[in-house]
């Protein structure tokens, strides 16, 4: 049976899936099973962070599983201290808990907003349990996520869901504060919505946010599983807007370079809500998911991929803009930071994807009408030229379909 086969016969039909097997991959390329290579701008939505099969990587990951692969969070094991060390240097004085993925580290945000609207309500549990999100977010696909993700096609079917979501609009401070009762514990917004189509957080908002949570004891959670990790060009995206320190943050994607890894951040003040047998994790933190971690964060620096994206998303996503002035009929904007780019098409973007990938470069589609690029942290000024090469000759040929 060819693998195309396998997956007809044996996988579960819930992904519109690519025609497509890969079998390689090497920095921003991969291969498929016939030997055609592909620029690969989805990077695994955002996670192969250092590129594929990155030396640095392939190297302290082989020798992390010769050495020790999982203990559990029983005992302790020196690459989770050394990884939450790291974090905690990014982010702020505050502790840090290892999950395996997006959702669940959103899970443990909103677990932490329960715990503090327990303490705001002088210790009454369910009471004070509302969380303000936005609408158009993504969150996950666990129960907890996929309620703060106000979206028919991911809720469908699966209601009830769980209460005390409740919707603003996002970059509309006055729909937040609204919202905003005696049973409101937390603010919890991506930084930089990603699935619903590179939408931004302004500066100004995310400012907002803090200063309403100061005001009202609630707690800013911010989601940087996609926008997280130096993909806009600083660790942190929250890190654009001065002035804005969240009380948690979720982030997985690109945290492992390609190993599943999810953990939250939190400030130290709020910490002591979590107590032994509060909350946990399996696979939490495992030697071999932190030492993939650390070598990804070892490469950034190493890099300095944080000045190189920076310096080389300017004449890109300038490059961009020119392909929305040379074809504004299909390309109307260009949105995003650093190497999470959202290109707002004027219809469907499936037809442009297919024919990307047929000219070899893989991109994925987001929220209304939107093809991402996410470039691997590592992609060089010349990769990210090729890529703006690939998107002309496709809106060229879909404007003239005689050329
Ligand atoms: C991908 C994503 C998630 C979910 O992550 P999983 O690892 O798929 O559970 C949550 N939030 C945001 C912003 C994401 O982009």
């Amino acid at each position: 049976m060819t693998t195309a086969d396998l997956y007809d016969a044996y996988v579960l039909k819930n992904y519109g899936r690519a025609p497509l097997t890969l079998v390689r991959g090497e920095g921003a390329h991969v291969w498929d099973d016939e030997g055609r290579c592909y620029l690969d701008f989805s990077a695994g939505i955002a996670v192969t962070a250092v590129g594929h099969s990155h030396p640095h990587w392939v190297a302290a990951v082989q020798r992390q599983a010769a050495e020790l692969v999982h203990t559990s969070n029983l005992y302790r094991n020196p690459r989770q201290g050394e990884l939450a060390r790291r974090l905690v240097g990014r982010a702020g004085p505050g502790r840090v808990f290892f999950c395996n993925s997006g959702t669940e580290a959103n899970e443990a945000l909103i677990k932490l907003s329960r715990l503090h609207g327990m303490k705001k309500s002088g210790g009454e549990e369910g009471r004070c349990h509302k969380v303000i999100c936005a609408k158009n977010a993504f969150h996950g696909r666990t129960f907890g996520g996929m309620s703060a993700t106000p979206q028919e096609k991911i809720q469908k079917g699966f209601r009830p869901l769980v209460p005390g979501f409740v919707f603003g609009e996002l970059n509309n401070l006055a729909s937040f504060e609204a919202l905003i009762d005696d049973r409101t514990a937390a603010i919890f917004v991506e930084t930089i919505q990603g699935e619903s189509g590179i939408n931004p957080c302004t500066p100004e908002f995310l400012r907002g946010l803090r200063a309403l949570c100061d005001r009202h004891d609630l707690l800013l959670l911010l989601d940087e599983v996609q926008c997280g990790l130096a993909r806009t060009g600083r660790f942190y995206a929250f890190e654009h807007a001065a002035g804005v320190r969240p009380d948690a943050i979720g982030m997985a994607k690109g945290l492992g370079g390609g190993f599943p890894i999810g953990a939250m951040w939190l400030d130290e003040k709020h910490a002591g809500l979590f107590h032994p047998g509060s909350h946990g994790s399996t696979f939490g933190g495992t030697p071999l998911a932190c030492a993939a971690a650390l070598a990804t964060l070892d490469i950034i620096e190493r890099e300095n991929l944080l000045e190189k994206i920076v310096a080389q998303s300017a004449p890109w996503h300038a490059a961009l803009r020119g392909l929305a002035a040379e074809f504004p009929a299909q390309l109307r904007e260009v949105r995003g930071l650093g190497y999470l780019v959202g290109l707002q098409l004027a219809g469907d973007p499936a037809p442009y994807v297919a024919a990307l990938r047929e000219a070899g470069f893989l991109v994925p589609t987001a929220g209304n009408n939107v093809i991402r690029l996410l470039p691997p942290l590592t992609a060089t000024a010349d990769e990210l030229a090729q890529s703006v090469e690939f998107l002309r000759r496709v809106f060229a040929a879909k404007k003239n379909p005689g050329l």
